[in-house]
């Protein structure tokens, strides 16, 4: 049965990755029999230029019935100054929490073809591969209440609200354990547990679901610590859990790591195994329109589409091998080029991927 992509592009580099990313797709298409169908539409500052909406009713009628979203990034200095509602990261926001996309993967894998990309020393970062599942609906991203007041004494304060159920929480920790099956049967839970109650709730139903899990070793780690042991020994993890706020630093910090923010894929699922696929990184206003964007974080992402919910891991297989082909050629886009390779832009990128494919 043909399956139904939503495709979108985005702001700044997005339009410019997802055209690399939908060259790879139409080239498993036409080649290696691939039923899909692929859509676009605008969302972020482009749903805002289009139709008023960061997240158009439009986009989002056709995401809930895609089968899986393919997104580029939104933001841009141009919508900065726009009320809050009406700002790119919210078309972002709305898009996950209407989908229900609860369980954020972002993996931190280093190719060996780019251990000197990495600022940290090669002996500490070769072999990298962690997993950080991050929660994506809950806490202090959506909790309410939430705004800016004026006190009774004229002083004016922000506040958040971090909130977890119970619900929330175990589904994460399921998640987590259930790749951890697959992969090094390691799951490391961070939280602040030592200064919050909603991290002591977090760290008693993890607990609690572990039990279903005999094979899989259950840490327990503080949210600073960690950010420490993700520079200082960073191999000792394999599968990371965590809350939706320390989640998105921790895995820009994992990022790192790796070399480049531009090498990263990230998968955001639901209870069925729908899900969205999209670089880590933002829109890059600094180098969009330029052609040297890195398009590898976004074909990287197809090859998780592929995997978790089109079912065709042998492709995924495929794109991830073409993707280290094309690194031990030495072609390497501006961010992860170093002496000796071949510098080229997004779309030789591209070309490149689909060569060796
Ligand atoms: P960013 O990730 O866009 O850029 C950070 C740095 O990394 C920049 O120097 C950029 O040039 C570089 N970079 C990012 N992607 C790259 C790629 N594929 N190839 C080469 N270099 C790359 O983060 P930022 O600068 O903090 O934010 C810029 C805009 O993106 C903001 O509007 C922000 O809100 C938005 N943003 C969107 C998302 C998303 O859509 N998921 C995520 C983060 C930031």
């Amino acid at each position: 049965m043909t399956k139904k992509i939503a495709v979108l592009p985005g702001d700044g580099i997005g339009p410019e990755i997802i055209a690399e990313a939908v060259k790879v797709l139409d080239t498993l298409k036409s080649r290696f029999g691939l039923k899909i169908e692929m859509e676009l539409a605008p969302i972020g500052g482009a749903g805002y230029d289009a139709a008023k909406q960061p997240l158009p009713e439009a986009t989002l009628k056709l995401a809930k019935a895609a089968n899986a979203v393919l997104l580029g990034a939104v933001g841009g200095p141009q919508y900065d100054n726009l009320p809050r509602e009406l700002r790119p990261e919210r078309g972002l926001l709305g898009i996950r929490s209407e989908l229900g996309l609860f369980s954020n993967l972002r993996p931190a894998l280093l190719y060996p073809q780019l251990v000197h990309a990495s600022t940290l020393k090669p002996e500490v970062v070769s072999g990298l591969d962690i997993l950080i599942v991050r929660e994506l609906t809950g806490s202090i991203y959506f909790g309410k209440p939430r705004g800016i007041r004026t006190r009774d004494d004229g002083v004016r304060e922000g506040f958040n609200t971090m909130i977890y159920s119970e619900p929330e929480i175990e589904r994460i920790a399921r998640s987590a354990f259930d790749i951890a099956m697959k992969r090094g049967k390691k799951v490391c839970s961070v939280d602040k547990a030592n200064v919050l109650e909603v991290s002591e709730l977090w760290r008693e139903v993890v607990t609690r679901v572990a039990k279903d899990y005999p094979k899989v070793e259950l840490s327990h780690m503080y949210v600073d610590n960690a950010a420490m042991q993700l520079v200082r020994a960073p191999k000792q993890f394999d599968v990371m859990v965590t809350d939706n706020m320390f989640g998105d630093i921790l895995s820009d910090v994992a990022s790192m790591l790796t070399g480049s923010i531009g090498m990263l894929p990230s998968a955001s699922l639901d209870a069925k195994g729908k899900g969205m696929y999209e670089p880590i990184h933002g829109s890059a206003p600094d180098i969009a329109g330029k052609g040297i964007a890195n398009p590898l974080a976004t074909i990287l992402s197809v090859a998780m589409m592929l995997r978790y919910t089109l079912n065709e891991a042998a492709l995924a297989d495929r794109i991830e091998q073409a993707v280290s082909k094309v690194l031990d050629l030495g072609i390497r886009t501006a961010d992860i080029w170093t002496e000796g390779t071949k510098k080229v832009g997004t779309k030789e990128m591209g070309d490149a991927v689909v060569a060796a494919l």
